[in-house]
């Protein structure tokens, strides 16, 4: 076969693992098995993926216009991150304090996410702007290059489509995935009266399928009742909008079921679905897509949705949510739900660590759900997540030369290079300007 040139040659690379597998994810017993070859390197040519195989291979195979030396170490497919809040004003860490030492006085501060709506509400698009493209930096640095970015922090018609404008200003190079979650939360002005908010968000609808890809709806008892999620979730289907669903956090609100019904791309947090749910999950397609680092950092302060009211919850975390999303069938993906409230991680690593402790999965598991099925619940996974011949060449070096140390090691960033695109976009551990 005649020789080929490529753009970007990686060679000398420890162990490359592929994360191969189909295009709407991978369930079932397939998601304990993780493709890899030592000694392997691959082809990129304009942005893609031109081959992957042993070193010989490819070094027989290919000329390059640039080499680049994995010192021996890991390769893998970008991180991508399918569930954040990434635009909004202001820190919570006051509240989380109080919270976790159970001290008394922090009264005033018991606002949550109406918090955060009052100074995303106040604050100047060039202030959130300039947070959000550091946020999007320190992401990158750890090994995410597709991130999906939700509003919700309006919660009011002038300020959610202003972060959607916000989001699509974003010039970065992690691909981003618009969602518009006007029904995050009731705000506080229509806490008596939510079926009124309802409308207002349906209202929205025209103006945000302008401009997100996605409408999520909170199905929670803290969110939104089935029906009104439905309501909202049929218009949104109508004007031509994926959906994604904030299923069942504090308690069983039906989210599954909903989700299912509506063909939801993905219902996410799900700590409360039932089994029947899940199924029914599984059955329409709809990707369970679960947030470790919110267990961790929140454990028994999301309170339990009771007969009383809200409760703190009788299990201070759900580590079998993992297991009867995976055993109903469903594809299963992790995110960091990165948000100023219950998970201000910006780090997949950190992601990938705490669902290794907290939900008793596999290594091989935790790669799958963090690239490949994470990629698929965004409806990408034909062109990314893996590392195959014809993706995007979404690339992560790192400093260790095995896939379970990533997870093993947890606490320090343990990423060298990434590129996104066959761009390189972080050296060193630190994103380029
Ligand atoms: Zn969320």
């Amino acid at each position: 076969m005649a020789r080929q040139t490529a753009d970007l040659v990686i060679e000398n690379i420890g162990e490359l693992v592929t994360c191969a597998g189909p295009a709407d994810g991978i369930c079932g017993d397939a998601i304990r098995t993780l493709e890899t070859f030592t000694g392997g390197a691959l082809a990129v040519t304009g942005g893609v993926i031109a081959a992957v195989g042993t070193g010989e291979e490819i070094s027989n195979g290919f000329d390059a216009r640039e080499r680049v030396d994995a010192g021996g170490n890991l390769v893998t497919p970008g991180l991508v991150d399918p569930h954040s809040h990434l635009v909004y004003a202001g820190s919570r860490h006051d509240e989380w304090e109080f919270k976790v030492t159970g001290r008394e006085g922090g009264a005033d501060l018991q606002g949550g996410i109406h918090r955060s709506v009052g100074w995303t509400r106040a604050a100047a698009d060039d202030d959130m702007r300039a947070q959000a493209l550091a946020d999007l930096d320190e992401m990158a640095a750890h090994g995410t290059t597709t991130l999906e970015a939700k509003t919700g922090y309006g919660l009011e018609r002038e300020t959610e489509l202003r972060l959607l404008r916000l989001t699509a200003s974003l010039e970065h190079p992690i691909e981003i995935i618009p969602t518009f979650l006007g029904a995050h939360v009731p705000p506080r002005e229509f806490l008596d009266d939510t079926d009124a908010y309802v409308d207002l968000v349906i209202d929205m609808l025209p103006a945000a399928a302008e401009l997100a890809e996605y409408c999520d709806v909170c199905c929670d008892p803290i969110g939104f009742s089935r029906d009104q999620c439905r309501r909202i979730g049929e218009q949104a289907k109508a004007l031509g909008l994926g959906i994604r669903v904030h299923s069942d956090q504090t308690g069983d609100a039906e989210g599954g079921f909903l989700s299912a019904e509506l063909g939801a791309a993905s219902a996410d947090h799900a700590d409360y679905t039932t089994e029947a749910g899940f199924q029914a999950m599984a059955a329409a397609g709809t990707a369970a897509i679960l947030f470790p680092g919110v267990t961790y950092h929140m454990m028994e302060m999301v309170p339990a949705f009771t007969e009383g009211g809200l409760a703190p919850a009788e299990k201070p975390f759900m580590p079998e949510v993992a297991r009867r999303a995976l055993d109903a069938g469903c594809v299963v993906a992790l995110s960091t739900d990165y948000n100023p409230g219950s998970c201000p991680t910006l780090s997949m690593q950190a992601t990938m660590q705490t669902a290794a402790r907290l939900f008793r999965l596999g290594y091989a598991e935790i790669w799958h759900m963090s690239t490949l099925n994470a990629a698929a619940s965004l409806g990408r996974g034909h062109d990314r997540g893996s590392l195959e011949p014809g993706k995007r060449a979404d690339i992560v070096i790192w400093r260790v030369p095995e896939h379970g140390m990533v997870i093993h090691r947890f606490g320090t960033n343990l990423v060298d290079t990434v590129f996104i695109g066959g761009e390189k976009v972080v050296a060193e551990g630190r994103a380029l300007a």
